[in-house]
């Protein structure tokens, strides 16, 4: 663990095994189950004719978020890792282009939700049209959050169209054209000079002093959670689409960008429920902000922050600045992950290139962290080992690499990016 910890403090990028993996144990202590899955695919469900009026662009889909399972056979260049490699490429979801998308508007619809039952308006079943006279009552009633930008677009957007006033308090790594474009549809943006566990702090806060203020907790929210966590059922339908068939010996590899956890743990957790041992998932964090695999190495979960270990949290990948995990999340992956990796800003910029050199697709830099993964899984002495403890056969994996966000942003902000990438 000593070294572990000290590389994590010289910044030096690694892959880290979790020794506390456990499928069976983690199934006794989970506070969920697939029901509640399930039930969140249903509410999905049920509010997409709602969402497909709100939203034009949700035509096609009517009403469903979900974003293409594409593959990328082209993007690697010296080492092109065997096996079959997808990306599944929520930076193209709609509504808010990032993976916030799934959490983020679930959250949302939860807040209607229960405030729909306060109110007695369309009791019964969701599937209302939603008229002027709920929104006048949604306008009475606050969402706030707490956001490096992602979450608070997400929230804002879908929170706005309902008719909520929406309060987002903003950590200073957040991208300017995110607090514009919130603006312009009429969220309150409050900045702050601090990092982002001070922000989600002043968000609660507010929510507190007003039982008409409804806080979305991005590190304590299971409605959060278990938004993300109906991805695994919907890349499940894809892959059957596709004719891919998991199994021990054609295992899935899941390659999941982490900020504080809830994405890419609820999207863990269900695909282990789905697949059991025959997905390894594997959160990818920068070198400047490894929160989850402090957390989870050191066994201290949300009580130690990487400014303990003396990393600044400063990385361009603003959607995983965080310097701690979410508790329960972190809690509920000491069993159900399989392990993490770090990687530097530079590797970010240089994916992000690559993937818009070959296969023209613009993500932000958070969201390149996953494409790194085939690669280490198959060059370094850790993956190579891990792949032989399991008797796994490299040609034969599903590598998945979750690509988080980037179609909103402006194209001045991707041709910096770009710029850096290539250089
Ligand atoms: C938020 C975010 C993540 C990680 O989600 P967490 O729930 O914070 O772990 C990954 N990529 C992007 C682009 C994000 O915005």
């Amino acid at each position: 663990m000593e070294i572990l910890i000290e590389k994590l403090r010289r910044r030096e990028p690694l892959i880290w095994i979790n020794g506390n993996y456990d499928l069976e144990k983690a199934e006794e202590s989970s506070p969920f189950s697939m029901d509640s899955v399930y039930q969140a695919e249903e509410v999905l469900n049920d509010y997409a004719p709602v969402l497909r009026k709100l939203f034009p662009e949700l035509e096609s889909s009517k009403g469903i978020i979900e974003s293409p399972l594409l593959t990328v056979n082209t993007m690697y260049n010296d080492f092109i890792p065997p096996g079959h490699l997808l990306l599944k490429a929520d930076h193209l979801l709609p509504v808010s282009g990032s993976i916030k998308a799934r959490g983020g508007i679930f959250a949302v619809l939860k807040v209607v939700d229960r405030i729909a039952e306060r109110e007695n308006i369309f009791q019964k079943d969701r599937k209302f049209t939603l008229s002027e006279s709920a929104k006048n009552i949604f306008s009475n009633y606050r969402i706030a959050v707490g956001s490096t930008g992602n979450l608070g677009l997400s929230i804002g957007i879908a929170g706005r169209a309902f008719g909520f006033s929406v309060e987002v308090h903003m950590s200073s790594d957040a991208k300017a054209w995110k607090k514009v474009l919130l603006r312009r549809i009429g969220a309150d943006v409050v900045e702050y000079d601090s990092d982002y566990t001070a922000a989600c702090e002043a968000a609660r806060v507010s929510a507190q002093q007003d039982n008409s203020v409804y806080f979305i907790d991005d590190e304590n929210s299971t409605d959060l959670f278990l938004g993300y966590s109906v991805a695994a059922l919907r890349l499940r339908k894809q892959l059957d689409e596709l004719h891919i068939t998991v199994s021990g010996e054609h295992p899935l590899f899941v390659y999941l960008p982490c900020g504080v956890g809830g994405a890419p743990g609820g999207i863990t957790f269900a695909l282990k429920q789905l697949f059991g041992n025959t997905v390894h998932c594997f959160f990818a964090e920068p070198v400047d902000a490894p929160a989850m695999t402090l957390g989870l190495v050191t066994e201290k979960y949300k009580d130690i922050s990487i400014r303990d270990i003396g990393l600044s949290g400063y990385t361009a990948a603003d959607g995983l600045a965080v310097g701690r995990p979410s508790g329960f999340v972190s809690l509920l992956m000491k069993r159900y992950l399989d392990g993490a990796y770090t990687l530097p800003d530079k590797d970010l910029f240089y994916y992000l290139a690559r993937l818009y050199d070959t296969e023209g697709y613009k993500v932000e830099p958070s969201a390149a962290a996953g494409c790194a993964g085939p690669v280490l899984f198959n060059t370094s002495d850790e993956g190579r080992g891990y792949l032989e403890q399991k008797g796994i056969e490299d040609q034969n994996i599903i590598h998945v690499i979750w690509s988080t966000g980037g179609s909103m942003e402006p194209q001045a902000e991707f041709e910096k990016n770009y710029t850096k990438g290539c250089s």
